[in-house]
């Protein structure tokens, strides 16, 4: 017969539980981005944190932050572009409003946008 579990095994139990969770979270979470860089004419005018719903007006472009997701509600640019490519929430994944000059980028190991995106 197997002895019943001590203490001090439950508390080992749930320290090995929780790193290992602690590390599942971290790898899960890689790729999602933490911070987004709002640039007007290539100049940083705001960086928003995905934790926090908000949201922002640049250059008549309307920046929505929901859910770590952040997606372009409302624009005053004529192609719509930028409010068609949807919600953005990992690193290096961006979206450019370029009649209005705005672009969002989300901030990762990963910040180069290919040059091939416009909008
Ligand atoms: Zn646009």
């Amino acid at each position: 017969m197997k002895k019943l579990i001590t203490k001090k095994d439950f508390v080992l139990v749930i320290i090995v539980l929780v790193v290992s969770l602690a590390g599942l979270i971290l790898v899960n979470s890689a790729d999602k981005g933490k911070t987004a860089t709002i640039k007007v004419d290539g100049e940083v005018v705001e960086t928003l944190s995905l934790n926090e719903d908000t949201l922002v007006e640049f250059n008549g472009v309307v920046v929505t932050c929901e859910n770590g997701e952040i997606y372009v509600k409302e624009s005053t640019c004529t192609d719509k572009v930028c409010m068609r490519s949807g919600e953005i929430s990992k690193s290096g994944e961006g979206i450019i409003c370029a009649p209005n000059r705005v672009s969002i980028e989300i901030d990762g190991k990963n910040t180069d946008l290919p040059d091939a995106m416009t909008g």
